[in-house]
């Protein structure tokens, strides 16, 4: 039986946020009245899509990953029966003016890279147990250490300027760990080793996708909240987060129309970006917490669409482009994700822009955009034929930037906020972590079972769960 009824709020409508409350919801042993605030029109964060001519797009390349636990492949795949497909992933990336299958793979490795790369990549081996040992502090320390310099000087670290805009040995090693699931020799040559026949597992090279794009997870997640008795308020803004004794009471918002209003919240779990939670709380200036909060960065991006007057551009599916010399990190066809014809005669990719958010390229207009991007494509080899429109959309807090030392101010803030009772923080956002769609949705799931009957917090089995998000590495 239900023992009374909570008041729950949800910060963000991305794969976290609404899968906690579906989560939630489902749970027959809690009766709540439960809210999603939302700041954007509609639901899915980074992981949403939207149509253009007929054509379903993403915000860059977006797929699930084979590693996506079961039960969440199951949940997803009934609540958009019949449409997640299970395609064969097709991409390459760019190095040394050639293209490379990838994720990489052995024989076409040895077939296609420089024979002066592969002698670089020998003598990296070589010469390992000559180099001195020195404790790895930074992205570049960690990696140089694992990998030598050939890879880190020719793909790593232009790939990392890139990503993350700033040279890789102000970049903490956590960033390594976290995002290069490829950190050592040993490891990519295990990750290729899956390709070779005898080695092969099930999954090796697959990846599932919706034929609506990858914003048709969040978007049947979003209707069957509302089926369950729950609220999404869309394009509202969080406005302050009220306590009363150090537990959450309230928050405060500017909905829609512009007008300011009030929700009593017993329980808010935060999916937005954990510096905005901290500033919602209107600490002092000088608390600990809202310094440490202003020394978390995090990059932006501009998703630059082409549509072209063609069935189809390539026939790949994602493009990685890691030198500096061109200005996307990565292109992707929206139309070869989930392998649809239609519409005939038009395609579009969208080409990855990381940048800040107001710097110069994030304030450049689209035609100064289009032709910086037309020069690198036609210096790629690939050139849009065929041009009829270009558009863009952009999006702040795409990844976060971990600068040496970040460790310790996540740390003030993470105990700041562990202080107030009712309020947890958790996604892609709220942890300020990489992380893929599974992993987000992963810390729901846990983050719905701390929840007791009773209607408590279960702090202990919490920091037991944030012990294993720190574990999870990003899958490309
Ligand atoms: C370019 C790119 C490619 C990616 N590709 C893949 C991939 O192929 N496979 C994969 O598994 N993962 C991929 N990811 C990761 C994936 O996008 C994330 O794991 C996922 O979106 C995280 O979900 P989330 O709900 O934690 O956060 P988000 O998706 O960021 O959702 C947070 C939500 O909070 C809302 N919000 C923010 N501030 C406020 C506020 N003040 N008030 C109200 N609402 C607010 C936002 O609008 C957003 O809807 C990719 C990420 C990027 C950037």
């Amino acid at each position: 039986m239900p023992s009374r009824s909570l008041s729950i709020t949800i910060l963000g409508a991305g794969p976290a946020g609404l899968r906690i409350a579906s989560r939630l919801l489902r749970r027959r042993d809690l009766e709540l009245d439960l809210t999603i605030v939302e700041k954007h029109h509609s639901p899915g964060g980074i992981a949403a899509s939207f149509q253009e001519e007929g054509i379903w797009l993403d915000y860059g390349s977006h797929r699930l990953h084979p590693a996506t636990p079961r039960d969440i492949l199951d949940d997803i795949e009934e609540l958009i029966a019949p449409s997640l497909l299970k395609r064969k992933r097709n991409g390459r990336i760019r190095l040394q003016g050639r293209y490379l299958k990838f994720p990489l793979q052995p024989l076409d490795c040895l077939l296609r890279l420089p024979p002066s790369f592969i002698a670089g990549i020998l003598q990296d081996i070589l010469k390992k147990p000559f180099r001195p040992a020195k404790t790895a502090e930074s992205f570049a320390d960690l990696l140089l250490q694992g990998l030598g310099p050939t890879i880190c000087r020719n793909f790593y670290f232009p790939y990392a300027r890139k990503l993350w805009g700033c040279p890789p040995d102000e970049i903490d090693m956590e960033q390594a760990r976290k995002r290069v699931s490829g950190s050592s020799i040993s490891k990519i040559i295990h990750k290729m080793s899956a390709f070779l026949p005898g080695f092969r597992k099930p999954n090796t090279g697959i990846f599932y996708y919706p034929e609506q794009g990858i914003g048709q997870i969040s978007a049947a997640l979003a209707e069957e909240v509302i089926a369950q008795g729950g609220k999404i308020l869309y394009n509202t803004e969080l406005t302050a987060i009220q306590t009363n004794k150090a537990a959450v009471s309230s928050i405060s918002m500017k909905t829609e129309n512009g007008t300011t209003r009030e929700l009593e919240s017993s329980f808010i779990f935060s999916t937005i970006p954990i510096s905005r939670t901290v500033s919602l709380l209107s600490l002092a200036e000088t608390d600990p917490a809202t310094v440490a909060a202003k020394t978390l960065h995090s990059r932006s991006m501009i998703f630059f669409y082409l549509l072209m007057n063609c069935d189809q551009w390539q026939p790949v599916d994602a493009h990685y482009f890691p030198e500096k010399e061109y200005l996307f990190s990565r292109i992707s066809e929206g139309k070869n994700y989930n392998g649809t014809t239609s519409p005939a005669g038009k395609t579009i990719i969208c080409c990855e822009i990381p940048c800040m958010e107001n710097d110069a390229l994030w304030r450049a207009d689209d035609e100064q955009l289009k032709t910086r991007v037309l020069e690198d494509l036609q210096k790629a080899g690939i050139p849009a034929g065929n041009l009829l429109r270009v558009f863009s959309r952009r999006k702040t807090n795409v990844y976060p930037v971990y600068r040496i030392g970040y460790p310790k101010q996540l740390k003030i803030i993470e105990e700041r906020l562990s202080r107030t009772e009712g309020l947890v923080s958790l996604g892609r956002q709220g942890l300020f972590t990489h992380d893929n769609i599974h992993h987000s949705m992963m810390m729901a799931d846990r983050a719905a079972r701390c929840l007791t009957e009773k209607g408590e917090w279960d702090r202990k089995l919490w920091e037991q769960y944030c012990e294993e998000f720190a574990g999870y590495v990003v899958e490309d």
